[in-house]
């Protein structure tokens, strides 16, 4: 009777506990600090946690972009690369894993996300055209700006408030979306931009019903949707758990019916597909496939490697179909909760409910005393480093950049401190102690200080950006 799954967990018999569905092969050892160390390396470092040396980390929680753990299969897929520069036969098994698993029905490999952003964002917006999406990504804004775009947030506004239980706060708000319409013109849009789950609110995912609704609304006025599909994967598990009548669906099936009502996508794959480096865009419409295949002999390489080696081709091809496997996404997701849930148990302020990828600790619940100009998700990403070298990410006023037009910060209403998970790396143990460590540096949150910027740069400022303490 004992179903080991994290939906199960202590739920029958007391106690029963649930693992991860696989096993060590290979081991890289870690290295631990003296607080004095880390003192130095972060003052050398600017208080920026992008600048620190990955060997003076314990613990890097910094991302889940590429710092995945690939299987024994997936090595051995690199042995199978075929590096002949045009029509790798990696590149073939890629295209039919990406038309089998996403359903899309022609794809041009990139580099990576940004790769596939730059090409989307060319093709598909004229320069003045809207670009309506369930909040912002980084780099996803910044290409569409580059093509002359202009980026309309059309999220609920639950997504907003850290402590909003709504199961779905990735969804559309479709009534916003409406008022843009109706007040700029279906001609004034270049597309929707979804994204699933959405990264900046804290893993957020998009139910089921929300792409349908926006799908008819779309149809109505001839908009094109586009699918950051970037951790679709995460999204789809939380449609099982959350939404009514998709208990017993795989998630393989609520991945493919989601993408259903998309009209093309692209992926980050050193997210969701288990690899260190790539990425894909997938269209539907020949003309559109045409032009981005075009394209990306600009920017990338030819439209069959992408900037790709064939053997990642090859571990990506074997990672998707991985990551779509129940037990993995289940346990996956279930760590990010697991981590979640202790500090639920301890009072520390996070965003809720916990996402799929990452903790998002609520910066400004810790720092009441700091404004946001002393950046208080930079300044408890500094602190939980120097208490057990520890390394997240600031998401807050410095990722959110300023507005071109008036040179002012932007200032986002989540001032957060990403700690993201990656995946197959860490075990539960490694989540104990990054929990205490939050603790440790929550209970001394009334000595923090707060940061000043001495050194900004102009395009997402926040990977190089450098701070003093104040
Ligand atoms: C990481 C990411 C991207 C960009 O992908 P890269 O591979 O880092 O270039 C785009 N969208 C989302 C949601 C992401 O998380």
């Amino acid at each position: 009777m004992h179903d080991p799954t994290p939906q199960t967990m202590g739920q029958q018999f007391g106690r029963r506990s649930w693992a991860e569905p696989w096993k060590i092969k290979m081991v890289e050892p870690l290295r631990t600090t003296t607080p004095a160390q880390r003192e130095a390396a972060l003052a050398d470092a600017g208080y920026n946690t992008f600048l620190l040396k990955s060997e003076d980390v314990y613990i890097d929680l910094l991302t889940d972009s590429g710092t995945n753990a690939m299987s024994d299969r997936q090595w051995a897929g690199l042995m199978l690369g075929d590096e002949a520069y045009a029509g790798s036969r990696n590149f073939y098994h890629l295209e039919s894993t990406i038309q089998e698993v996403y359903g899309y029905s022609y794809v041009v490999p990139t580099h990576q996300g940004r790769g596939a952003e730059n090409l989307l964002s060319r093709a598909a917006i004229r320069p003045g055209q809207f670009v309506p999406g369930n909040m912002y990504f980084t780099t996803t804004r910044l290409h569409q700006e580059l093509a002359g775009g202009i980026f309309v947030d059309v999220i609920i506004d639950e997504a907003h408030d850290p402590y909003n239980l709504h199961p779905f706060k990735g969804n559309i708000d479709l009534n916003k979306l409406e008022a843009l319409i109706a007040r700029e013109g279906a001609d004034k849009i270049a597309y929707i931009s979804l994204a699933g789950t959405v990264n900046m609110a804290g893993g957020q995912p998009v139910s089921m019903a929300n792409v349908q609704a926006l799908r008819t609304l779309c149809d109505r006025h001839g908009i094109k949707i586009y699918l950051d599909a970037t951790r679709m994967v995460e999204n789809a598990l939380f449609i099982q758990e959350r939404e009514a009548g998709y208990a017993d669906q795989p998630v393989a099936a609520i991945l493919k019916e989601f993408c259903s009502y998309t009209d093309g996508a692209w992926i980050s794959a050193k997210k969701d597909s288990l690899v260190n480096i790539g990425g894909w865009l997938a269209v539907n419409d020949w003309p559109l496939f045409e032009e981005l295949r075009n394209m990306v002999v600009i920017f990338e390489g030819l439209h069959t490697y992408g900037g790709l080696a064939g053997r990642d081709m090859e571990a990506m091809a074997i990672g998707i179909r991985e990551s779509i496997e129940d037990a993995y996404i289940q346990a996956r997701v279930g760590q990010v909760r697991y981590l979640g849930e202790l500090l639920l148990d301890w009072e520390v302020p996070i965003v809720q409910p916990v996402g799929g990828h990452a903790i998002f600790l609520d910066a400004r619940a810790f720092y009441e005393h700091l404004p946001q100009t002393a950046f208080p998700a930079q300044t408890l990403a500094a602190a939980l480093y120097l208490d057990s070298g520890i390394r997240g990410m600031e998401r807050g006023i410095v990722s959110a950049g300023r507005d071109a037009s008036t040179g002012d910060h932007y200032y986002p209403k989540l001032e957060l401190t990403r700690l993201t998970i990656p995946r197959r790396v860490y075990t539960q143990a490694h989540m104990d102690v990054v929990a205490e460590s939050v603790k440790a540096v929550y209970d001394a949150r009334g000595q923090a200080r707060g940061l000043a910027m001495v050194y900004e740069p102009k395009y997402l400022r926040f990977f190089q950006a450098r701070f003093a303490p104040l």
